[in-house]
C-alpha cells in the first residue's frame, strides 16, 4: 500500500486508502505470468493488463492507466487500471444493511482509527451464491460517461477493504476476450 499511497495515505488498522492513488503498484513477480488481464492478490478492486493490450484498451476506452513496478526482475511490462470512485451511493444502505445482516448476522463495522464504515463482503446478483448476494443497485447520482467505476461504499473485514467495480459493457467485453479463463462480462441491474 506505501508505494500506492505513501507512508500515511492509507488506513493501518482496515487497510482502507485515505488519499488518491500516486505511486505504482509493487507486485511480486512469483507465480505470475504478464498476459491478458488479471485481478493482483491483495487487491480487489483493481485490473492489470499486459502492456500491449492496456495501451490497445486505451484507444478504444478513456482509463487511468499506472505502469506495475515489480519486486526483483520484472516478468513483463503490465499497467493497472486506476479505478475512480464514482457517485454518492451506489445502493440503497437499508438494503445492503439487510442482505449483509442476512449473510454474515452483522451490517459491518466502523474503523476505531479512520472512520470509514466497511460494510461485510457481499457480491453482485449475477454471481454464483455465495457471491450474489448484493441488492440491486441504486446509483446516485448516475455513472455518467464513464467507463469504469468503482464504488462509493466499502466492503471488507480484517484487513481487507475493497469497492465493488463496474466497467461499460465493451469494455468488460473486452477484457473477458483477452483473458477468458479470467473474466465473463454480465450484466449488472
Ligand atoms: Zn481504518
Amino acid at each position: 500500500m506505501t508505494p500506492m499511497f505513501g507512508e500515511d495515505g492509507w488506513c493501518r488498522v482496515c487497510g482502507v486508502p485515505l488519499r488518491k492513488q500516486a505511486g505504482s503498484m509493487v507486485l511480486e513477480r512469483r507465480n505470475i505470468t504478464v498476459e491478458g488481464g488479471w485481478v493482483p492478490y491483495l487487491f480487489g478492486d483493481t485490473i492489470c493488463l499486459e502492456s500491449s493490450l492496456a495501451l490497445a484498451a486505451a484507444e478504444k476506452f478513456n482509463l487511468d492507466l499506472r505502469p506495475i513496478a515489480w519486486h526483483g526482475v520484472s516478468p513483463g511490462d503490465a499497467l493497472q487500471i486506476v479505478i475512480p470512485v464514482v457517485g454518492d451511493a451506489w445502493f440503497d444502505h437499508g438494503e445492503l444493511r439487510a442482505k449483509a445482516i442476512g449473510k454474515h448476522g452483522s451490517a459491518g463495522a466502523r474503523c476505531a482509527e479512520c472512520g470509514t464504515w466497511r460494510w461485510l463482503p457481499l457480491g453482485f446478483a449475477p454471481m454464483p451464491p455465495p457471491f450474489g448476494t448484493l441488492p440491486p443497485l441504486r446509483v446516485r447520482p448516475s455513472l455518467g460517461a464513464v467507463d469504469v467505476a468503482a464504488s462509493p461504499e466499502v466492503f471488507g473485514d480484517g484487513l481487507m477493504a475493497f469497492r465493488q467495480m463496474l466497467f461499460r459493457r465493451e469494455l468488460a467485453e473486452f477484457i473477458a476476450a483477452a483473458s477468458p479463463r479470467d473474466f465473463e462480462a454480465r450484466t449488472v441491474r
